[in-house]
């Protein structure tokens, strides 16, 4: 298995492509912006393995980084395209699938309080080949592949996007996992902004943490950057993470009194630029409307399409009351 480290910029940036080259599979394709896919072949070139030679393409997730190159390369190489069955239609470009997801998005937008302006800004986010539409073949959990002496197996992993889908194997006498953005080794992966298709987003994130740690793999190839040499200790890291931003969103509430995720957002992260326009309000948001399940946030009656948040009564108290304000998330 070779790692191909890919130098593009667009959104996240550096991804990560997995070649299988005597069987012609690669994990994920990069972006579909001029350098990417030039990029892709001369790494693919030097491993000797040519685009027509490409076989299979298993794809981690829906977002442009990821599959942005899939009809490019299918349209030469004939390759099958493997995504799990909840992003598949994303993938293939079904245009129902689409015009439901943007919908749902500009909902979203106006309920988290976004300025008109930003939203204009998230309109053109690049990255899909528009020219070749993708056959997708779906997949689901627990499906297995065999890739020459290997078996991958599709693990479905949501909460930052809802077909996120990481493949686990054992390669090279490591049991791995290729994590897509389920577990990333710099940054915490978004949740809440970067598909608002997921429906309870951080608690299904969450989920997908713990099984993480429980998996126990010996290393976990992500898509983007390094490979994370404990991915167990980098899954709880990122739980305590969410236990402590979960903390600071009381707080703003707690020092502004009732607002919107788009505020709240403001507070955590100042200013954004670029897709952290729609990460870090959809981030707010997926932890307002999880700490509103768990009764310590309520929702406003709010005159205007923002919705705004408050600290449900009494929260202090019994947060004090509790020995151990731990664990406030799970
Ligand atoms: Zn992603
Ligand atoms: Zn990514």
């Amino acid at each position: 298995m070779e790692h191909i480290r890919l130098s593009n910029a667009a959104l996240e940036g550096n991804n990560s492509i997995y070649l299988f080259p005597e069987e012609g599979v690669i994990i994920d394709t990069g972006d579909w912006l001029p350098g990417t896919e030039k990029e892709l072949r001369g790494e693919l070139n030097d491993h000797g393995v040519e685009v027509a030679d490409l076989n299979r393409i298993f794809v981690t997730h829906w977002h442009p980084d990821h599959c942005g190159l899939v009809g490019t390369l299918q349209a030469e190489s004939g390759a099958g395209v493997y995504v799990h069955s909840a992003d598949a239609p994303i993938v293939a470009r079904d245009e129902q699938a689409r015009e439901r997801m943007d919908t749902q998005q500009r909902t979203y937008w106006k309920e988290w309080g976004m300025p008109p302006e930003q939203q204009t800004s998230l309109e053109n986010i690049e990255g899909i080949d528009e020219e070749h539409q993708p056959t997708v073949t779906t997949i689901d959990d627990a499906e297995t592949f065999t890739v020459g002496e290997h078996t991958l197996e599709a693990v479905h992993a949501p909460g930052h996007a809802a077909g996120l889908c990481m493949f686990e194997g054992t390669i090279e006498g490591e049991y791995v996992a290729f994590t897509g953005d389920a577990l990333l080794p710099e940054y915490t992966p978004n949740v809440g902004g970067a598909d608002v298709r997921v429906e309870k987003a951080l608690a299904e994130y969450l989920d997908t943490l713990r099984a993480i740690v429980d998996a126990d793999y010996d290393r976990a190839w992500p898509g983007h950057r390094e490979p994370i040499a404990d991915p167990a200790a980098r899954a709880e890291e990122i739980i305590h993470h969410h236990e402590e931003r979960a903390y600071r969103v009381l707080d703003v509430l707690r020092r502004r009194g009732p607002c919107d995720a788009w505020t709240v957002s403001s507070e955590l992260f100042g200013s954004l630029e670029g897709i952290h326009v729609l990460h870090g309000p959809g981030e707010a948001y997926a932890h307002l409307e999880h700490l509103v399940d768990k009764g310590v946030v309520v929702e406003q009656e709010s005159s205007g399409e923002a919705i705004t948040y408050d600290l449900a009564d009494g929260v202090d108290e019994r947060l004090e009351a509790r020995e151990d304000h731990w664990p406030l998330v799970s």
